[in-house]
């Protein structure tokens, strides 16, 4: 009784949900581009069938977008009234995965196509704000979605209006409950309801609002941006695995260069990259350089299916974040090597604080950054036996990529183009030429008996300063 009355003096002050319809709009075979035939035939046979075993079942969310954008899905959702179990009892083929919130993976040799039961967003209600069970924190963060709900529910819980889209491939319609055709035809990233509340409930959509808006060349709506920039620093409690995650989405799409652009527009690239972040502040056109060329590479890559790695792309992120650490430890009276070895160490100890890169990435990242030590050490069989080193390959293109965001490193990618390039007289001669340049012979800063200081112009970070 008393919480009735509580809740009537409450609603008012809640935001009131705008977008989302109860009854959605139809759009029949006519009004919409859409076909059947285009979409998994696996994800429209699960459909079909579970529409036949007397469930509401839907293909949804990406796919339907990105159909009606002409774009090839990258895979197919379903979603539907059944529950994971009710769906497990109609395939065979169907495992239910996720603890926290079950989903059912159905498995076609080597497609998988998730199906998902209709979810509600959690309400704020008054249970939550009293109970220690509460599914939000007190900012506002989802900490638990896992509530089933209706088709109508289902929609209004999705982030993006061109999300919420849900294509039944037996009568070919579509149904739209947030006018995400509208904001297709618009070319508009949107979020449904009240956007604040909704980066708030998950700061990992202001990411997906920029992942959307680079991959299919949209603009972000008005209201949907403004709330980015005061909210960015939310990003910081996110936990750092699913920040991997999105971060791997992020850059590995095939829009890295238009992504980071975004990110820094909108203030979200220094809650994920905070060491980066400072780099770009004090060395703003090396760093970009450096950094754009790098995703510009990593697309181009995509776009011609070549295998693309995230150390590399890391090993680029972070790596104008190295030279003021270094200096910083020199100045505390370490050597060189050391100090280069420490600052790596510690940015990638700080940087695993935001975003968890596991130690598969984080070894090649060292190693690749260890080769730009070792690049400009080439005497002797030094050159011979770099070239054999697995990583090589991403060392020189590395060494690379720094001169073209403007380092000095006296022509040192050059040289080692025409090292791969020379037959084994010619490459002898090349290293007989180097006799005469000191910091080629191998004697430089590893060997103790130098004095370190003044000896590095070429290697590592120097030229990046
Ligand atoms: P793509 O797979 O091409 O990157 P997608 O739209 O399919 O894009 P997914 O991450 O696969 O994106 O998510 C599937 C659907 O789930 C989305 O279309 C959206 O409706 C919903 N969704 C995903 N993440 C969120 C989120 N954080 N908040 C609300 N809805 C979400
Ligand atoms: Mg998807």
């Amino acid at each position: 009784m008393l919480k009735k009355l509580f809740q009537s003096f409450r609603s008012p002050l809640r935001k009131p949900q705008q977008h989302v319809r109860t009854t959605p709009e139809v759009l029949s075979s006519s009004q919409h581009s859409l076909q059947r035939n285009q979409f998994s035939r696996y994800a429209v046979n699960i459909v079909e069938r579970l529409q036949t075993a007397g469930y509401q079942a839907y293909l949804v969310g990406g796919c339907v977008r990105d159909m009606m954008l002409g774009i090839t899905p990258k895979d197919f959702d379903v979603a539907t009234s059944a529950t994971p179990e009710q769906i497990r009892a109609e395939f065979r083929n169907a495992r239910i995965i996720g603890r926290r919130f079950k989903l059912v993976h159905i498995h076609f040799g080597r497609e998988i196509i998730e199906v998902a039961t209709f979810r509600a967003n959690h309400p704020i209600d008054d249970e939550d704000e009293d109970s220690n069970q509460s599914s939000r924190n007190e900012s506002g963060r989802i900490l638990r979605d896992n509530v089933y709900g209706t088709l109508e529910d289902d929609a209004q819980r999705r982030d993006f209006t061109i999300n919420a889209l849900y294509y039944d491939p037996v009568t070919e319609r579509v149904l739209d409950y947030a006018n995400g055709v509208h904001d297709i035809r618009n070319r508009l990233i949107r979020l449904i309801g009240d956007p604040q509340q909704r980066y708030k409930e998950d700061p990992v959509r202001m990411l997906r609002a920029v992942r959307f808006a680079a991959k299919l060349d949209f603009g972000i709506e008005k209201h949907s941006a403004t709330p980015i920039r005061p909210l960015a620093p939310m990003l910081r409690d996110i936990p750092s695995a699913r920040l991997f995650e999105e971060v791997l989405k992020l850059f590995l799409s095939g829009y890295a260069e238009a992504t980071f652009e975004m990110l820094v527009d909108l203030e979200l690239f220094e809650p994920l990259f905070p060491a980066s972040s400072k780099a770009l502040e004090h060395n703003p056109t090396y760093t970009h350089t450096l950094i754009s060329d790098a995703l510009a590479n990593t697309d181009l890559r995509i776009k011609q299916n070549k295998p693309v790695t995230p150390a590399f792309l890391f090993a680029a992120l972070l790596w104008p974040a190295l030279p003021a650490r270094v200096l910083r430890l020199q100045e505390r009276g370490m050597p060189p090597i050391p100090a280069m070895q420490e600052a790596a160490h510690e940015l990638i100890t700080e940087q695993c604080q935001r975003i968890a890169i596991p130690k598969r990435f984080t070894m090649p990242i060292r190693e690749i950054w260890d080769m730009q030590e070792r690049l400009p050490r080439r005497s002797g069989k030094r050159a011979d036996l770099l070239l054999e080193n697995p990583r090589f390959r991403a060392g020189y293109d590395f060494l690379l990529l720094r001169e073209s965001a403007g380092e000095e490193t006296d022509g040192l990618g050059e040289w080692w183009t025409d090292y791969q390039d020379a037959n084994d007289s010619g490459r002898r001669d090349m290293i007989r030429d180097l006799g005469s340049k000191p910091d080629a012979t191998g004697q430089g800063p590893r060997k103790r008996r130098r004095s370190s200081s003044g000896k590095r112009k070429r290697a590592g970070v120097d030229g990046a300063e």
